[in-house]
């Protein structure tokens, strides 16, 4: 955990360096089975109390394509 993690200001553990260590030349992850329960859960849009991580959910929309359209979703739902 010390090689590879810090702790943020909302005292989350936080990769060091991005892109992760453990991303393959291939794009695969290297310690796929073993990976940590974040990675397994990412991006996390299926959790009960998605409505108490929606900053989080808001930062990975402006990486991951999923969750920008789920997030985007959620928007038109909240609007009808
Ligand atoms: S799944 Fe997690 S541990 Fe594996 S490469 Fe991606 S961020 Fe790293």
């Amino acid at each position: 955990m010390d090689e590879y993690l810090y702790r943020d200001e909302e005292g989350d553990f936080v990769l060091k360096e991005a892109p992760c260590p453990f991303l393959g030349t291939d794009n695969k992850c290297l310690v796929y089975e073993s990976r940590p329960k974040a990675c397994r859960e990412y991006p996390h849009t299926n959790r009960k109390n998605i409505h108490g991580i929606l900053g989080l959910t808001l930062k990975n929309s402006l990486v991951c394509p999923a969750v920008f359209k789920i997030f985007q979703q959620i928007g038109k739902d909240y609007r009808k």
